[in-house]
Parts: C-alpha cells; structure tokens; sequence
C-alpha cells in the first residue's frame, strides 16, 4: 500500500536503545526459571512493562499474577524488575512459596537508602509516579517516612515534620530535566533538603534520554517503540517532543505507526525503552524502508556494557543441578 517509488527521508536511529542490563537480567530470570523448574512458573505483576515481552513468556509457560495469593502455595513465584515492598516477601513466605527476586539492583540501590535514611530519622520526599509499581515497592520499606511527590505541582502539598531533616529520593526511571524542576521547587520549600548519594534515576534512563535529545531537534517526526505503561519509554516521547523534534509518538509496534505522520516528513528518529526487545525495533525499520525511508543512520551518545548476574537464589539452583 505505502510503497513509494523514490526515497522519501531518512532515519536516525538512537544508540543507546531498548534493553538495559536490569531488563535483560529479569527476563533471563524468567527463562532460566522456566528451563531449570520447568512450567508453569508464576510471575507477580508483568516482569517489565512490555506487552511482547510478556507474550512471548506467558507462551513458554509464565503465568502472570498480580498479587501473591493468586500464586498455589508451595509454587515458585518471580518478582519483577521493579521491586517489592517487604510486605510482599512476608506474604509470600507466609503461603511457603519459592521466591525468586529479578528486581533491578539500581531498584534496591533505591530501597536501601530509603532504609536507611528512614533509620536515620529522616523524612523522604520520594519523587515518582503514583500508582507506579516500583514506587509502591519503594515506599513500602518506610510508609511511615515516604511521602510521594508527583511533580513540580505536587511541592505545595508537602508536610514535613523537621524542615531540617528532609532528603529527596527518585524513582529509577523518571525525566531527568522535570526531576530537576521538581527538585529546585522542593529545596525553595526546606532549603536544608539533602540529595541521595548517587543518581536514582538510573545509567539507562540517563542515557536513552540524552540520546534522544541529540536527534530530536533534527527531526520533524519521532517514534519511541515501547508500551504505554512503560514508564521510561513515556519519558522519552516527552523528551523528544521538548526538544525539538515536530511530533513525538509511542508506539506499541509497527503496527501502531499512523501512516499519515509521516506526511511532509524529511526525517524521523527513532528509538526504543529499556523493556522493548530489539526486533520490534527492526519491525519499525522494516516499516519505515517500505514507505520510502531507506537510509538509516545510527547516532551514537554512549557505549553500554554494564550486565547483571542473576539473582543469586537462582544461580545458586542452576548451579547445584546441571
Ligand atoms: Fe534497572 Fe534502569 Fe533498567 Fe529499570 S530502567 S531495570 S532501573 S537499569
């Protein structure tokens, strides 16, 4: 249908892209999990926020669940990339399941300081999305000391009960820019507000996002391959779209891309979340070579080469039986 019969733009593709070292390692978990117990083996809640990563499990013998008490007792049960709150290993303890935890390490960075600082009788201003998985998880190792701050907007509402003992926290995969805004508006409310030890918004986000911002401006049209829960994935759509780029979409896939976005269009970006396998990216590239955009360029911000081991109740497993 779309086959054009001369070269319509280019492509610049982003790198970095799509998996990062925590995805990779949790879906692995999942994989191994499946080869060694063999299925069906339970994950609580969707192990990363990508709906053809999720498929593909559930067609080798994953059973997604939401909450632990959809789990038999006795089963063996993944928790996913972005954390739990302690409560739910006690639940799962309590009915004797099998735990194998694939949350991200940068996720437990997170948890541990919010510990931490909990202990040391501070209130945290945890910076995040509400009703976000990993915010849930976050919070739930100090409810009494979290409070959440969804944004810029969200500052006026703060209570704290020492202004000189506040430190601020931040989900994992938040917009670096607007965390700062965030941040600025906070410290003019408790000018004592400490920062973490290290950046909480992890290498990945980090790096997708500054990539992103490298093509933006060249483009008239920017695709992020990712799901609309993928809350890195979202932010890259913004980024593109604050920076330059003249219109920025999500798409789920190939299938998703609105052949009429690309009317009057010399070049698109394109890139993909830290959930999103690289095949839905080629699927993309494919597409976009059908409709006259040939010529792709790969624009390079940074090298990755951080990996995971996987979790150790689970290398200790593979490694006591062949
Ligand atoms: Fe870990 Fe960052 Fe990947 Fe989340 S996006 S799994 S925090 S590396």
């Amino acid at each position: 249908s779309g086959v054009t019969d001369a070269p319509r733009g280019r492509v610049l593709l982003a790198r970095p892209r799509g998996y990062c070292a925590g995805v990779d390692r949790a879906v692995q978990t999942v994989e191994h999990a499946l080869e060694h117990y063999g299925a069906p083996v339970y994950v609580r809640k969707q192990i990363v926020h990508n709906l053809h990563v999720v498929r593909a499990l559930e067609a080798r013998g994953a059973i997604f669940v939401e909450e632990n008490d959809e789990v038999p007792e006795g089963s063996i049960v993944v928790f996913s990339a972005h954390g739990v709150a302690p409560e739910v290993h006690a639940q799962a303890a309590e009915r004797g399941l099998k735990t194998i935890d694939a949350t991200c390490p940068l996720v437990t960075k997170v948890h541990h300081e919010v510990r931490r600082f909990a202990e040391a009788g501070y209130d945290i201003l945890l910076i995040g999305h509400d009703g976000h998985e990993e915010v849930v998880g976050t919070s739930g190792e100090a409810p009494e000391r979290v409070t959440l701050v969804d944004g810029p907007d969200d500052v006026a509402n703060v209570v704290v009960r020492d202004p000189a003992k506040v430190v601020w926290l931040s989900q994992t995969t938040l917009s670096v820019d607007e965390t700062m805004q965030t941040v600025n508006a906070l410290r003019e409310r408790f000018p004592l507000l400490q920062s973490p030890p290290s950046d909480d918004i992890c290498y990945a986000t980090q790096n997708r996002q500054a990539a992103v911002k490298t093509i933006a401006p060249q483009v008239e049209l920017f695709l992020v391959v990712g799901s609309a829960n993928s809350s890195n994935s979202v932010r890259m759509v913004e980024v593109a779209a604050s920076c330059g780029a003249g219109a920025a979409h999500l798409v789920e896939n190939a299938a998703a891309i609105d052949e009429s976005w690309l009317d009057g269009v010399r070049t698109i970006g394109l890139s993909s979340g830290a959930s999103v396998p690289e095949i839905l990216v080629r699927e993309v590239v494919q597409w976009l070579d059908e409709h006259g955009f040939g010529d792709v360029q790969e624009v390079s911000h940074t090298e990755e080469r951080l990996t995971f081991a996987l979790p150790r109740e689970l290398r200790r497993e593979l490694q006591a039986k062949p």
